[in-house]
């Protein structure tokens, strides 16, 4: 046994490795055990390289429309095999850098697959799948399997793809995230599952290159989180771009052919269809990694597959704190982040500042891109508020116009009697950063006169931000 750490992280995801940064600063002796690679899924197989690629279509989709902007580009093609090499480079430098982190902080990085035996100990063994996806090496130092002890341990082993009956993942026709994100050739035809944001980014990038995509989404909306007017708008782009979407609609079968697959499809009325398609991606959500941890012999606190915490990350267990996707939703990168500090500092006794996990913000990095904050329409409506609604489109917002990109809407909801900030939903160019700012205002609790006195530089996209909350006051000027 070696010496007891005041800190152990489980998982070196974005939830994990920055809730081990915030404890060494913290003064706390802290190590952190990864079974796979520093950074988790979010820098190796989620956030990061779906970026990437998605940049890689962005810049496609640009060179094509080249003569709108009084260019000329020729022959414009594309190599998928350099894409993937590409997006896997910026997934391995990022993967490098959190190892460098944990060297500069001073953090004891622990390889191997860890499992609780009892308060305050796990054991580490050797990987069992380990260099399945490998990344940059490991960090120099790095400890490897035996037990180790800490005053605290905070499990942030995140989630993995979720298998639906009869569509189970073969890594070869049938795939999941990791296959989509690194395919051998571009397949013709690809139909996904799942209609959330890691189906509908998908479904950008593989549409832009030609291929023939079909979306498949159980509920009746495309997004189902969004806003429903948003995600009509949604809807709009996509099928103009070529995708074919299905909402209301499972799939009920998957069946091999000699190549490719046959799908068949059922929707909410009982009409069955079948489809010839090159490759399934299933994309219906994640689950938490809770199995063979050790959960269950502590009696740790299991709600609807998640560990249950408190919002400071505290589990019913003394000592024993849970961070991320495994303690459940929204199941994003700056949840787990924001959820790892806020955990942190509350063991180090420096500040409780719990998750509000209504003040977090969802993007969706398709074309149009999405991103959003706070209450739906739906949502206030359901909670019996009285709302004032503001709408501004790109269509009249000078910046968007110069950029060619007059896509979008910017719809803000505020609640009629405090004028209280309820949510903000957009679509258009850059809007994923552009939803900070409403971010801030929410947790500022800014007023809407603070909103509207605000100065939005010109000319910019934000400038709809402004508009929008004007509008929803009466005073928009440029509409
Ligand atoms: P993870 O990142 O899953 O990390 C958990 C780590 O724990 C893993 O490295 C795993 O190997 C390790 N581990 C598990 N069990 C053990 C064990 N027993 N011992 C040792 N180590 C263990 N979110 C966003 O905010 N923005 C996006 O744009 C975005 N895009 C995405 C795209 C895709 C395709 C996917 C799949 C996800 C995306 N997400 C995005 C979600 C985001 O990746 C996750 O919310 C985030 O990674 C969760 O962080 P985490 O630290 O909780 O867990």
């Amino acid at each position: 046994m070696s010496d007891v750490y005041d800190l152990i992280v489980i998982g070196a995801g974005p939830g994990g490795y920055v809730a081990a940064i915030r404890a060494a600063q913290l003064g706390m002796k802290t190590a952190i055990v990864e079974r796979e690679h520093l950074g988790g899924i979010c820098l190796n197989w989620g956030c990061i390289p779906t970026k990437a690629l998605l940049r890689s279509a962005d810049v496609y989709r640009e060179m094509k429309h080249a003569a709108a902007y009084g260019l000329g580009a020729e022959g414009v093609s594309f190599d998928m095999a350099a894409m993937v090499a590409r997006s896997r480079q910026v997934s391995a430098r990022l993967n490098a850098g959190v190892g460098f982190l944990m060297k500069k902080n001073r953090i004891d990085v622990v390889i191997g697959e860890a499992t609780l035996t009892g308060a305050g100990r796990i054991s580490v063994a050797p990987t069992a799948k380990a260099a399945v996806r490998p990344q940059a090496p490991l960090p120099r130092g790095a400890l490897g399997a035996g037990d180790y002890a800490a005053k605290n341990i905070v499990v942030a082993t995140g989630a993995r793809p979720r298998a639906l009956p009869g569509l189970e993942p073969d890594g070869e026709r049938i795939w999941t995230y990791f296959e989509a994100l690194k395919p051998q050739a571009t397949p013709q035809s690809l139909l996904i599952v799942g209609a959330g944001a890691i189906g509908v980014e998908f479904a950008s990038f593989y549409r832009a290159f030609g291929v023939a995509v079909t979306l498949v989404e159980a509920l009746p909306q495309i997004l189902p989180a969004e806003d429903a007017e948003i995600a009509a708008l949604a809807r709009k782009a996509f099928e103009k771009q070529g995708i074919d979407i299905r909402v209301a609609t499972r799939v009920t079968g998957v069946e091999k052919q000699a190549s490719g697959l046959r799908v068949s499809l059922a929707d909410a009325a009982g009409t069955t269809q079948t489809l010839e398609v090159e490759r399934v991606l299933s994309a219906a959500g994640v689950v938490a990694n809770i199995e063979n941890l050790g959960l269950e012999s502590l009696g740790v606190k299991i709600e609807r597959g998640v560990i249950a915490t408190d919002g400071l990350g505290r589990t019913n267990v003394a000592g024993l704190f849970a961070i991320g996707d495994v303690a459940g939703g929204p199941m994003l990168a700056h949840k787990a982040e924001h959820e790892g500090v806020a955990c942190v500092e509350a063991i180090a006794g420096v500040g409780e500042h719990p998750l509000d996990r209504a003040r977090v913000p969802g993007c969706t990095y398709c074309h149009p891109q999405i991103a959003s904050v706070g209450l739906t329409e739906a949502k206030a409506n359901e909670q019996g508020l009285e709302v004032k609604i503001g709408r501004f489109p790109f269509l009249a917002n000078g910046k968007a116009i110069a950029m060619g990109e007059s896509e979008g809407l910017v719809k803000t909801i505020f609640d009629a009697k405090s004028g209280r900030l309820l949510g903000a939903h957009l679509i258009g160019a850059d809007v994923t950063e552009l939803i900070q700012g409403f971010v801030t205002a929410m947790t500022l609790e800014t007023t809407e006169e603070e909103l509207m006195h605000s100065i939005f530089p010109h000319p910019t996209l934000s400038e709809a931000m402004h508009e929008s909350v004007l509008d929803a006051f009466g005073r928009a000027i440029h509409i």
